[in-house]
């Protein structure tokens, strides 16, 4: 009897293996099939990235981007919503139904001040004051390309359930997807996929300061500078103390805090005494808890300086966003995917152009070839030096993302290099492998509920009882932030 027992055991065990093995197979035809089928489609993705490359629209300004991502989405057969969050470009398109509910971000916003040719010198377009200096044209576009993939995969009954891709404006300093956090719409999503432009090929293992911004405006009173001086207050003076008292704070503060701030308003004429300065700060940290302290203490800053000026100041909250959670089993997931879809290998022209943009550095640069390599998986999060919106949607839902070799190796975001490479086919190139591995990645989690299981297990325990509150409290989208 026992024998007995044993052997249908084993033979439980067998075809359990046998079966998982079987769905192995069909899983990697899929993702092969996905793959290549992306490939198919890189000139139709190509131009829609070099379309939006041109717009290059700043912050809750993405109207002709954000519309062009959409009719892309509802052509493809998504249902989009548009106009969410009381933001006109942000949107959500969806496709399927029933759990698992795996959500894809898109971002789209360029910068201001970085108008650039796609060619290897410094020469701005003409006419153009922004720039895809961040790549988020790439960052929109290969995104939406992971989803209309996986929507096919849906439709074919490859796989089952919600595909979701969040059109998330102004992440430039906007806070776009902050609000929508708070509007509860990632309240169904299981898992949320992003990526970012990037000089590697990588899986995002470093974390994001949680960072709080706000515009100091300070009034004063106008008088002949020369003339009358003693009828006069100095706006500006205002911000001058404030900048003082906080350059000197920044010696009593925790070491790894970051402060700066932009004279944004300084008066007009040096012979009139200002009535009116503003300066824009921003206040960074690993952790949230400490922006909000230091915060307060620049607050104090400016309040002392008004009164020392004989002004007055108050302040307008224009962002917030949170550290960056990390998860190592969605991380791990992505980090074989990304294996498997390889980096980027360039043409002689491109390696041509690449080389001319290194030799504008005046630091050591990476091999040019090092775009074909993937980096190894950090086993050590760091803390890093950037701040993203993402981090509100990691404190809710389990993130994962990575970044891809869209500019030549050795290009920093945010300059005109990276705006150069983005408007070439050294950026769409690197766009497809974000694509690519965001898809394949996806499939993984539409076909394996146990991995969804331990990464939201990681992500409960990563965030302890830590229940979301947005750093920018209940303040309206800054629509005209950019202006
Ligand atoms: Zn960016």
């Amino acid at each position: 009897m026992r024998k007995y027992i044993v052997l249908i055991s084993l033979c439980i065990l067998i075809s359990k293996i046998a079966s998982a093995q079987k769905n192995n197979l069909g899983v990697d035809k899929i993702k092969a099939d996905a793959k290549q089928n992306l490939q198919s489609k890189y000139s139709v993705y190509k131009n829609i990235a070099l379309d939006i490359w041109k717009f290059a629209e700043v912050g809750y300004k993405e109207v002709k981007s954000s519309a062009l991502l959409q009719q892309t989405l509802r052509d493809n057969g998504f249902t989009v919503q548009a106009g969410v969050a009381e933001i006109p470009t942000a949107f959500v398109a969806s496709y399927g139904s029933g759990k698992p509910v795996i959500a894809i971000l898109a971002e789209f916003d360029a910068l201001p001040g970085l108008s650039q040719e796609a060619v290897p010198e410094k020469k701005s377009i003409s006419g153009k004051d922004a720039g895809h200096a961040c790549g988020h044209h790439l960052f929109g576009t290969a995104s939406v390309a992971a989803g209309i993939e996986i929507k096919k995969l849906i439709e074919e009954k490859k796989i089952n359930g919600t595909i979701k891709v969040f059109g998330c404006p102004a992440e430039e300093g906007g806070s776009g997807k902050v609000y929508m956090v708070r509007e509860g719409l990632f309240k169904d999503v299981d898992v949320v996929i992003h990526w970012h432009p990037d000089n590697e090929n990588n899986i995002t293992m470093t974390s994001a300061l949680a960072n709080k911004s706000a515009k100091f405006r300070f009034n004063g009173l106008s008088a002949h500078a020369a003339a009358s001086p003693e009828k006069g207050r100095s706006a500006l003076d205002g911000v001058e103390a404030m900048n003082n008292m906080v350059n000197m704070m920044r010696e009593h503060i925790p070491q790894e805090t970051r402060i700066h701030y932009v004279i944004t308003n300084g008066g007009r004429a040096p012979n009139v005494v200002p009535d009116f300065a503003e300066v824009y700060y921003y206040v960074r940290h690993p952790k949230k808890d400490d922006v909000k302290e230091i915060f307060e203490r620049v607050v104090m800053a400016a309040k002392g300086a008004a009164m020392g000026t004989g002004t007055t100041v108050e302040y307008e909250i224009i962002g917030g966003t949170h550290d960056l959670l990390l998860n190592k089993t969605l991380g791990e997931a992505m980090q074989k995917n990304l294996e498997k879809v390889g980096g980027v290998t360039y043409t002689p022209e491109e390696i041509e152009f690449g080389k001319k943009i290194q030799s504008t550095f005046t630091y050591k640069v990476p091999a040019i070839q090092t775009s074909m390599t993937i980096i190894p998986l950090k086993t050590t999060p760091d803390a890093g030096g950037g701040s993203t919106d993402v981090g509100d949607v990691s404190y809710v839902v389990p993130t994962v993302g990575m970044g891809s070799a869209t500019w030549v190796p050795g290009t920093p975001a945010h300059s005109w290099q990276a705006v150069a490479c983005g408007g070439t086919e050294i950026g769409t190139k690197g766009m497809m492998v974000a694509a690519k591995t965001i898809s394949l990645t996806a499939i993984d989690f539409f076909t394996d509920p146990y991995l969804l299981q331990i990464a939201k297990e990681e992500f409960l325990k990563a965030k302890g009882d830590y229940i979301y509150k947005p750093l920018l409290g209940n303040r309206k989208p800054a629509l005209n932030y950019r202006d």
